[in-house]
């Protein structure tokens, strides 16, 4: 049946014009939040990082963007099922760490500095940076909700660390370079004054060192600075430091150790250098080096006072006719 068209009275017309543009209206609108829509959604696969929101009441993660599943290398329902899944992502040693960070939200209302670390599936570890911050919804009934952006943060790690690797390391030998050796001796010594423990300063001077850069060329030299620095690594215990100060000057800080102790590691170290042994075409030769120790006393109001004490000792030991150990 064909429905009969009937004209619009004269007062009917203005109230469907508008009708139809409230339409038209709603229809871009609609549009409009479509393509921002999808603009939103393109924007959070693409980003490096994971958006989330977390239902504090009840304990469950309601929204998680897609970058969690490329980041995280698990499945974003299991998250949405269990907030367990986060958690356990999380590499224990920062669990405490990420878990108490994020209470500090309810009080402090934001906290933008967490990082931590998390295992994907396949074993890989990334680091986070997760901040979170809270949102109060109250649909009816009052819900804390805590969101939060978490950015993979990897690559600026390595990047830091390599850093932090290159500012603190002598490029030749490997080891501390001077700056970085004294600032770690100040806090030890720091530490050794406060608690009266024990520490040894030892200071190493390669014997007539310029003489092998005379005869053998400079790459010799650096050659023999490289494993006289293997040397000096292989003779510390656990949480001694070593470093290269000088051309051809090495020191160690030996904290928690006593006198005798300190000696015989500066005597053994000594035998070990006499035993190198180096080669450069037919020619065989070995090195010797001067040491300078001193220990810590009640006295020393700062590590100068230590150094230049096993300075003084080194320099004697050069005077006395070199290859051996003085004690200040
Ligand atoms: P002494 O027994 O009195 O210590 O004499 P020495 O020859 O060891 O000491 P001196 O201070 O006269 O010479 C140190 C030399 O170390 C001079 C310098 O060219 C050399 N040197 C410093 N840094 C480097 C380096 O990185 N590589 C090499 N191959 N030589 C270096
Ligand atoms: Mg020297
Ligand atoms: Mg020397």
């Amino acid at each position: 049946m064909v429905k009969k068209q009937v004209p619009l009275t004269e007062s009917e017309l203005p109230v469907a014009a508008e009708t139809l543009l409230a339409l038209m209206h709603a229809q871009g609108e609609v549009a409009r939040l479509r393509e921002r829509e999808q603009l939103f959604s393109s924007l959070l696969v693409s980003v490096n990082a994971v958006l989330w929101a977390f239902d504090w009441q009840t304990q469950q993660m309601i929204y998680v963007s897609p970058g969690y599943e490329r980041i995280f290398g698990r499945s974003a329902g299991l998250l949405l099922a269990d907030y367990n899944e986060w958690l356990d992502s999380i590499y224990p040693d920062d669990l405490d760490y990420a878990e108490q960070s994020l209470a500090q939200v309810l009080e402090k209302g934001a906290v933008e500095d967490r990082e931590y670390r998390i295992i994907r599936a396949d074993g890989e570890i990334r680091w986070l940076s997760d901040k979170c911050f809270i949102s109060h919804q109250s649909d009816g009934v009052e819900r804390t909700i805590v969101v939060g952006i978490a950015e993979d943060i990897t690559e600026k790690k390595q990047l830091e660390g390599e850093l932090q690797r290159l500012a603190t390391t002598d490029v030749l030998t490997q080891s501390s370079n001077r700056r970085h050796f004294f600032d770690c001796a100040v806090a030890e010594f720091a530490l050794a004054r406060e608690g009266d423990t024990p520490m040894a300063f030892l200071l190493l001077d390669i014997d007539d060192f310029k003489m092998i850069n005379d005869t053998y060329g400079h790459p010799e030299g650096d050659l023999v600075l490289q494993r006289i620095a293997q040397a000096g690594k292989a003779a510390l215990r656990r949480g001694d430091l070593f470093g290269r100060i000088g051309g051809e000057e090495f020191a160690a800080v030996f904290p928690g150790c006593s006198p005798e102790m300190a000696k015989q590691i500066a005597e053994r170290l000594q035998r070990e250098i006499q035993r190198l042994s180096f080669t450069h075409g037919d020619k065989t030769y070995g090195v010797t080096v001067s040491q300078g120790l001193t220990n810590r006393n009640a006295e020393d109001g700062s590590l100068d006072a230590m150094f230049a004490r096993s300075d003084a000792a080194m320099y004697q030991a050069k005077r006395q006719g070199k290859n051996q150990i003085v004690l200040a």
